[in-house]
């Protein structure tokens, strides 16, 4: 991601804007630099003729309709004037800048039926190119599919349909949750595979949006929308399942450093994750609820250890995880000390309810397609089948 600096640097003679979906919006200082203000909630404003010489140019990422207009458009006017009806630009399309650049992101007029269309006109369109053949493999093998998975991710979130309901200062859209249960069916029914950040977009994020400070918020959600860093959540122990509030991970001030030193289980993605969402005692043993910190983890380093536990499908996708006095990262505790069951209760509720919704979509949509396919047989009654092959 290119940083404020390097966008300072380049100012004499190129801009990249990466605005598709307001990506530029939580990045205040970004934002700064290219004299962008968001209005309205729909616009990226790119007027201040100073920072764009003549001979600039505007790089366009993809979903960024830019329209050149001149006249001041009032952000309460809630209309954009006919003289400048956005055009649509192809992705790395080059332009000059004229006197000013409007460029307003595509959801200014938001329909849910328009977004289903779209979106399956998308999905019809994309996921043969996603899984390298015009069906999907019927069984992948599970390193293919995660890779799978993750190119699906990174296509969504390339074509503005990640983060759908996160806020738009996020790098979300601002949509309707029903987006989200949208986004679920229309998948599902183009046979799609799963989020594969799932863990990520839906636990690890709102922990940060709803508990972390802006440099976390800053640093870890758009790597997390755009599944650059694959996530797992460290909650649960071998004593400590649903009594969670009994769990002994410790955690430990050394040299003004936490360290980590404990046991986890069941922790889905481990072995491909990059940080790990911890939860560790800091208070005294037997401190219960109280005495708990969610902490940030990286996985790739000396004190963490990970071995998979297989299931009877043979699949790996959950691990037991060791930490030997692992490290953890600069700036990682989400929250307060001593608090972090506040922050756990919170992402259990968001872990049952929106992070669920596309299993669930997933599950009833199968269930609903198996009763079809059942009722296409004759009934028989119980036991006639049996009796018929003996
Ligand atoms: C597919 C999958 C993925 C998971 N991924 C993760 C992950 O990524 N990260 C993570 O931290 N955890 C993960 N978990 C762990 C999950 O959250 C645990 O299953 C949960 O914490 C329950 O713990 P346990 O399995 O030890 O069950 P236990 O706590 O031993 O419970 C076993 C059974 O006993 C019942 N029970 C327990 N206590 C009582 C009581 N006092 N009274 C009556 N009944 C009781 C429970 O309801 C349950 O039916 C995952 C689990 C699954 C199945």
């Amino acid at each position: 991601m290119i940083g404020a600096a390097e966008l300072a640097d380049m100012k004499a003679d190129a801009w990249l804007l990466n605005v598709s979906r307001g990506g530029i919006v939580d990045q205040p200082a970004l934002a700064a630099a290219v004299g962008a203000r968001r209005i309205g909630g729909a616009y990226l404003d790119v007027t201040d003729p100073e920072p764009l010489p003549a001979h600039s140019e505007l790089w366009v990422m993809p979903n960024v309709i830019i329209t050149p207009h001149s006249s001041w458009l009032s952000p309460d006017s809630g209309s954009v004037p006919p003289s400048c009806l956005p055009t649509t630009c192809a992705a790395g399309a080059r332009v000059n800048p004229c006197e000013t650049w409007w460029i307003p992101m595509p959801d200014t007029e938001f329909s849910v039926d328009t977004f289903r269309q779209e979106l399956r006109a998308w999905l019809g369109r994309e996921l043969p190119a996603i899984w390298g053949s015009p069906t999907r493999p019927v069984r992948p093998g599970e390193d293919d599919d995660m890779a799978m998975r993750r190119r699906f991710d990174r296509a969504l979130y390339a074509a503005g349909w990640a983060g759908l309901s996160w806020p738009a200062a996020y790098g979300g859209r601002d949509a309707p949750i029903d987006c989200e249960r949208i986004l679920a069916e229309e998948a599902t029914e183009a046979g799609a595979p799963e989020r594969f950040n799932r863990v990520g977009l839906g636990i690890v994020a709102p922990a940060i949006i709803g508990f972390g400070s802006a440099a976390h918020k800053d640093r870890y959600l758009r790597p997390i929308l755009n599944s650059d860093e694959i996530w797992c959540q460290g909650f649960s122990e071998p004593n400590a399942g649903s009594d969670l509030a009994s769990l002994s991970t410790r955690a430990t001030l050394v040299d003004g450093r936490w360290r980590i030193t404990g046991q986890k289980v069941w922790t889905t993605l481990s072995a491909v994750a990059d940080f790990c969402l911890l939860l560790a005692r800091t208070g005294e043993p037997g401190s219960a609820h109280r005495g708990i910190t969610a902490f940030i983890v990286p996985m790739h380093q000396p004190g963490v250890t990970v071995r998979p536990i297989r299931q009877i499908n043979d699949s790996t996708e959950f691990s037991e995880v060791f930490f030997d006095n692992a490290e953890t990262a600069s700036d990682p505790v989400i929250g307060v000390v001593d608090r972090g069951w506040q922050l756990a209760m919170s992402v259990l509720a968001y872990e049952r309810s929106t992070n669920l919704l596309n299993r669930q979509v997933r599950l009833d949509m199968t269930l609903r397609a198996l009763r079809r396919a059942a009722g296409r047989y004759p009934r028989q009654r119980a036991g006639t089948a049996h009796r018929r092959t003996r």
